[in-house]
C-alpha cells in the first residue's frame, strides 16, 4: 500500500510529467473489483474527464489530490498497486482500474492492489469526503509539531487504550503513516509495538516524534519503499530498516536476531532487544 512518502513521490512526478496535458478521453476500469471505489459512473467520468486539463497534484495523508482543470479534482485514497505514466504512443494495459488519455499520445493509468478510492469531485467537494475531511495534521505538514504530537497522546489517553503501533497505523490519528514506514519507525524510536502510549515519558514521546519525522522524510528523500513501483514503474530507493528479508538476521544495533510478531491485523518486525 502506498503510504505518504509513495504518495508524495507520485505528486511530485506527476507535476514533473503530467500536470498541464490535456485529457483526450478518460475511462474507469475495465476490471471488476468490488473494493475500487468510484463515485462516477463510467459514461460520467467518460463525460466530466474529455478535455480537462491536469493541474498541479498535492497529498495529504495516503490521499492524493489532482485538479481536473476547470471545475474537478480526481482522488485516490488508501491505494496500493501501481499508479503509472505511459509515455506516447500509450497502450491501454490489458487490466487497469482508471485510465486517462492525454492529447500528445501518452496517459496515466491505475490499478490498485487490495482496495483503494478513484474519485472524481466537483473542485470543493473532494474535501467534504469521510477521511480526508477533519484530516489531522500529517508529518510533513508545519501543524505537526511537537507540541501538538504531545497534545494528540494526551488527547487520546482520555479514550481507549492505545499502543505504539495503535498510534502510528490506526484511525488516521497520524495520517499518511502505514503498517510498514510504522516499523522502522518502532525500530528508530526504540518502542515495542505493543508499549501502550500512557507509559511514555516526555523524553520518549520526544524520541518517537523525532523518528516519525526522521523516517518520513528518509522515505520521501528515497523516493518512496523499494517495495512500491513510483510513476514509472521504478522501485523507490528507500530500503526498510526492519522487514520480512529482516526476521532472523542481526540488528543492525545490537547483532540479536530480528523477530516477526502478528499484532493488531499485520505483521511487526522488532529487535526484542532494542525495542521495549
Ligand atoms: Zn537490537
Amino acid at each position: 500500500m502506498f503510504e505518504l512518502p509513495e504518495y508524495i513521490t507520485l505528486a511530485r512526478q506527476i507535476n514533473e510529467t503530467v500536470a498541464g496535458k490535456t485529457i483526450r478521453s478518460g475511462a474507469l476500469g475495465n476490471s471488476p473489483h468490488k473494493f475500487v471505489w468510484y463515485n462516477r459512473t463510467h459514461e460520467e467520468f467518460a463525460a466530466l474527464t474529455a478535455g480537462k486539463t491536469v493541474g498541479t497534484a498535492h497529498v495529504r495523508g495516503r490521499w492524493l489530490f489532482i485538479p481536473l482543470e476547470p471545475g474537478y479534482v480526481l482522488l485516490f485514497g488508501e491505494c496500493g498497486g501501481k499508479l503509472l505514466y505511459h509515455t506516447p504512443p500509450a497502450k491501454l494495459p490489458e487490466k487497469y482500474h482508471l485510465w486517462l488519455a492525454f492529447a500528445d499520445g501518452s496517459a496515466l493509468s491505475a490499478l490498485t492492489q487490495m482496495w483503494g478510492a478513484m474519485e472524481l469531485y466537483e473542485a470543493g467537494l473532494e474535501m467534504e469526503r469521510q477521511y480526508v475531511k477533519g484530516m489531522r495534521p500529517t508529518p510533513v505538514e508545519p501543524d505537526f509539531t511537537f507540541d501538538y504530537f504531545s497534545a494528540l497522546i494526551a488527547e487520546l489517553l482520555t479514550g481507549e487504550k492505545r499502543s505504539i503501533k495503535a498510534l502510528l497505523t490506526q484511525d488516521q490519528l497520524i495520517p499518511g503513516l502505514g503498517n510498514a514506514i510504522a516499523q522502522d519507525i518502532m525500530f528508530r524510536a526504540g518502542l515495542h509495538p505493543r508499549r501502550p502510549i500512557s507509559d511514555l515519558s516526555e523524553a520518549q514521546q520526544r524520541t518517537l516524534y523525532d523518528a516519525i519525522r526522521a523516517t518520513v522524510d528518509a522515505a520521501i528523500a528515497g523516493g518512496g519503499r523499494y517495495d512500491e513501483w513510483d510513476l514509472y514503474s521504478r522501485p523507490g530507493g528507500y530500503h526498510r530498516l526492519l522487514d520480512n528479508a529482516a526476521v532472523g538476521r542481526p540488528c543492525p544495533n545490537c547483532n540479536t536476531a530480528i523477530e516477526k510478531i502478528q499484532y493488531l491485523g499485520g505483521a511487526c518486525y522488532l529487535c526484542p532487544r532494542c525495542q521495549t
